[in-house]
């Protein structure tokens, strides 16, 4: 590590600053206190002590400084040496000094207040010494809020890796109280899936979701085996009011497959699947992912409209929408639904279709996962072979003669032309736009297609174009969105592309913090706007594009520049946008974008529905809709 970047740590590092003043003010007189009442004789720190390492604490002297001990945890934030030795020395009582401040900066002070024999600890060694603090303290269940131990471990720079961690979290009720581990055993002893709390083996990988930005801990996840299973795990969590999360491919944007000291009902291992040929349809459970999908399709020449990113999954995926490639041509995925199995809250298991509950069919098609638990979805199969895709690109500078051409051209489109418009940057520093085209069922006049599409711009940049099977068309951006990086993100749709709007992305694509995040257009039309937006509970049938502004990078420290400007660019592009937010594309952004995600009418019927399905909102780890009050229905 260079001076400069060492410097520039310390400055962010709130463990590495210098004990400020305050904290001097906020400790008490020097009292004594029992040694018992800070070492309890059960205290795994109380046995176990080598005892040259205590002869030799005990000669460094009994006349050092009083301990400090935090007034309300009653934590030994330093002097636990001393203590050791008044300890084994069998002092009924050791001079302490109360730290008066909050938990965070009394950890703070620990990691700095630490010494090797008396001499200040060197940055690392700090660093080092706060993640042990906080490992050791965190071992303990009376330990400091979850939070305040991430965040210290984070800004201490404590290892991240899961294996390491000990952290103090278990499932918790809705009150913050402990689930009693009996009722946990006997959940255990039910279920045929996988059960993993914090400290069992694979908990560190079965708590990963795609977003690395989200760093979450839940308290219990049950990994399914089947429906029953499901129902299970929805009676344990509304029986012991526990919080729940569904996670089929983890994929949320904003992480609502996850969920801090609560349950997650993970689907991830449901992968049956079965192409029933005679009538044209897959069936699928909700662990597998759109890759998975598209292989075993594509074997009999069949496709439904998936996303554009392989490792995505169709769970999700399907409840909020599904827009991909095929969705010009062949609809939404929703508008490929013909049936789903549902367990809900009250773990009965519905068959919604059009003819088996009316309702609970048209809810899911858009409303997510607030109305249930979709054990198995039932697609409509289209036929399907390679497609002809490729790029064509131009400079940013054209972007006047782009948005003239793009948006004339996708008026006139065939369906079965799909495009979606990205920026990104030219070997000669300039910004380049790239057009990418998937003429899902290509024909005589695809060269005549992508020509047109090269006339856009007057200099264009080389462009490319082969035949590819579908799936693997499915597969062109899985490496620019890989897991586990951090990503955040904004989205809003648009009716057309003016030189403005895109002349304002491509302001935003230039002062973007990371070479990872990106900014995106996809082409809507076609198919999806010909089914009536009251047929399903996904509303945005109107022509026009989808924009997505995504964020990505990789280290924490990057965190606030990278959502920030996320949020900076999407400021700016309000003017352009048509209202509408694709709910698969939210964040946690409030109210107001939920209801635009759903659209006011639909969240209107959304919320008597839930009210009908799901009154009381146990499904509400998503984009929630809020059960109706009765009394006013
Ligand atoms: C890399 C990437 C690419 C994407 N590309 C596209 C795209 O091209 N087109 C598109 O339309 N969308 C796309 N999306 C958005 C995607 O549709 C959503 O993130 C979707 O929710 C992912 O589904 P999942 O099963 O993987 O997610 P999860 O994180 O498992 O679940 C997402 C939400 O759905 C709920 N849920 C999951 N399974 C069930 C279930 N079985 N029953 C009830 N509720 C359930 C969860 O509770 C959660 O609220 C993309 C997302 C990512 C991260």
């Amino acid at each position: 590590m260079t001076q400069e970047t060492a410097t520039v740590e310390a400055e962010e590092n709130p463990v590495s600053r210098p004990p400020s003043p305050e904290w001097a003010l906020a400790l008490s007189e020097v009292v004594p206190v029992p040694v018992a009442a800070l070492l309890p004789a059960d205290s795994p720190r109380a046995g176990g002590e080598d005892p040259e390492h205590l002869r030799t604490l005990a000669e460094l002297g009994r006349d050092l400084p009083p301990i400090i001990v935090h007034r309300s945890s009653m934590r030994v934030i330093d002097g636990m040496h001393r203590l050791r030795v008044a300890a084994a020395e069998g002092r009924p009582d050791i001079p302490v000094r109360f730290f008066e401040g909050s938990e965070r900066d009394a950890f703070v002070l620990s990691a700095q207040s630490n010494t090797r024999h008396g001499l200040p600890l060197s940055r690392t060694e700090r660093m080092a010494a706060a993640g042990r603090i906080l490992g050791s303290h965190a071992a303990d269940v009376t330990g400091p809020s979850t939070k305040t131990v991430r965040a210290l471990r984070r800004e201490s720079g404590a290892p991240p890796s899961d294996e390491q961690e000990v952290l103090p979290m278990t499932l918790k009720d809705r009150s913050g109280q402990a689930v009693a581990p009996e009722h946990v055993d006997a959940l255990r002893a039910t279920v045929r899936g996988q059960v993993f709390a914090q400290d069992d083996e694979g908990y560190a990988r079965a708590r990963l979701v795609w977003n690395g930005y989200l760093n979450r801990h839940p308290g219990l996840i049950v990994r399914c085996a089947g429906a029953a299973d499901v129902v299970e795990a929805v009676r344990f969590a509304t029986r012991h009011d526990i919080r729940l999360a569904v996670r089929s491919g983890g994929h949320s944007y904003p992480g609502h497959s996850t969920i801090d000291d609560g349950l997650v009902v993970d689907l991830s291992g449901l992968k049956g699947i079965r192409v029933d040929l005679q009538r044209g349809v897959a069936i699928c459970e909700p662990g597998r992912l759109l890759a998975e999908l598209d292989d075993e399709t594509y074997r009999f020449g069949l496709a439904v409209t998936g996303g554009q990113v392989s490792h995505t999954g169709i769970a999700g995926l399907t409840l909020g929408g599904g827009i991909g490639w095929l969705c010009r041509s062949r609809g939404l995925t929703v508008d490929n639904l013909v049936a789903a199995d549902v367990v809900l809250a009250t773990g009965e298991v519905r068959r919604a279709s059009a003819e088996d509950d009316a309702d609970l069919f048209w809810a899911i098609r858009g409303g997510g996962g607030n109305f249930g638990i979709v054990t198995s979805f039932e697609y409509r199969l289209h036929p399907q072979g390679a497609c002809r895709t490729g790029i064509v690109a131009c400079r940013a500078g054209d972007h006047a003669a782009v948005a003239t051409g793009l948006s004339a051209f996708a008026a006139t489109a065939p369906d079965r032309l799909a495009l979606a418009v990205g920026l990104f940057d030219l070997e000669d520093g300039d910004t380049g736009i790239a057009i990418r085209y998937v003429d899902t069922a290509p024909a005589e006049d695809t060269d005549a297609l992508v020509d047109a599409l090269a006339d856009f711009g007057p200099e264009p940049v080389p462009r490319t174009s082969e035949t590819t099977p579908y799936p693997k068309v499915q597969q062109l951006a899985d490496s620019d969105m890989a897991h586990h990086r951090r990503y955040y993100t904004r989205s809003f749709m648009i009716e057309t592309v003016t030189a403005e709007a895109l002349a304002g992305l491509i302001d935003g694509f230039r002062t973007r913090k990371s070479e990872l995040s990106q900014i995106g257009m996809m082409l809507l039309g076609g198919q999806v706007a010909r089914v009536a937006p009251e047929a399903t509970a996904y509303p945005h049938r109107e022509p026009g594009f989808l924009v997505t502004l995504l964020g990505g990078w990789t280290e924490e420290r990057d965190d606030a520049a990278n959502t920030a400007w996320c949020r900076e660019v999407y400021d700016t592009m309000q003017r352009f946008t048509s209202g509408g937010v694709y709910v698969n594309e939210l964040l946690d952004e409030g109210e107001r974008r939920i209801v635009s995600a759903y659209g006011a009418d639909h969240y209107q019927r959304l919320s008597e529905l839930k009210a009908k399905y799901d009154p009381a909102n146990v499904f509400r780890v998503n984009q929630n809709i809020k059960p109706a009050d009765p009394a006013r229905a």
